[in-house]
């Protein structure tokens, strides 16, 4: 398998705090990976730098073999990353739909080309559609024309991928997409990330939530104060000495 992206001697410290200090890994094409860590280790951290709303110090960060790491987080939306957040907060008056919608005219090339080729009138119709396919995709077409202010945590959490998934991104990284979801709505989420990995979509997942780690992914790294401490499978978690030590302390 190729390597889709490479993060190498990565650091980002706020002030004194030295959250990232070296860390280095490579994530293959189709690979669904988990990034996991205690509390403050730095998985957020980690994902800002990659999708470029934090510099980093040092290092660099590589998608399909071009440097991004100097580009805005707009640029690195276009060059192929897609992101959610481990809280997603939504427009009070906006429809479900229309988030969707909004989230086309953020990738720029997808709307510019439309507009110039076919007019407004016609990129609006197709922003639509691939928004409608998305929402049937992602279960959220009975509630799309909702205010999506008043979705449950799940179903924000499925409208955020709906968002990133506009861009037609080849690698999708999501910032704890269970925590707080209801248990059945756990459940579309798993599907939906297997039938998207099938499809051949790359997924770096941010989770605590060991089963779904297990039923997700292929392969697990694990963050401990700044470094990457394990990279194995999710089964081989329970028997590493350092992933041991990084929940435990010590
Ligand atoms: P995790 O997602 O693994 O729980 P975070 O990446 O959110 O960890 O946080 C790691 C550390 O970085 C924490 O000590 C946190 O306070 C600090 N941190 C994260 N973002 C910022 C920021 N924007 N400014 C200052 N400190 C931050
Ligand atoms: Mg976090």
């Amino acid at each position: 398998m190729s390597s889709l992206l490479q993060v190498q001697s990565l650091a980002k410290a706020f002030g004194g705090n030295k959250v990232l200090e070296d860390v280095s890994f490579d994530i293959a094409a189709g690979e669904i990976v988990g990034l996991l860590g205690p509390n403050g280790s730095g998985k957020s951290t980690l994902l800002n730098t990659v999708t470029g709303f934090e510099r980093i110090d040092r290092g660099s960060i590589t998608l399909e073999g071009r440097r991004i790491d100097a580009l805005s987080a707009y640029r690195i939306v276009e060059s192929g990353l897609g992101r959610t957040f481990q809280l997603p907060s939504m427009p009070t008056k906006m429809s479900v739909m229309e988030v969707a919608m909004a989230a086309a005219t953020q990738h720029h090339g997808f709307w510019e080309t439309l507009l110039n080729t076919v007019g407004a009138r016609a990129a609006e119709k197709a922003a639509r559609d691939k928004a409608a396919a998305l929402l049937d995709e992602l279960l959220l077409s009975h509630v799309k024309d909702l205010p999506a202010s008043g979705l449950s945590g799940g179903q924000k959490k499925l409208l955020g991928i709906v968002c990133a998934l506009m861009g037609d991104p080849r690698l999708l990284m999501l910032d704890e997409p269970t925590a707080g979801v209801h248990p059945n709505l756990r459940n579309d989420i798993v599907q939906v990330l297997r039938r998207l990995n099938h499809k051949g979509m790359t997924v770096v997942i941010v989770e605590h939530d060991m089963h779904f780690i297990r039923e997700v992914c292929t392969r697990c790294i694990v963050l401990d104060r700044g470094h990457i401490v394990a990279s194995c499978r999710p089964d081989e978690l329970s028997s590493n000495e350092r992933v041991l030590q990084a929940y435990l302390g010590g």
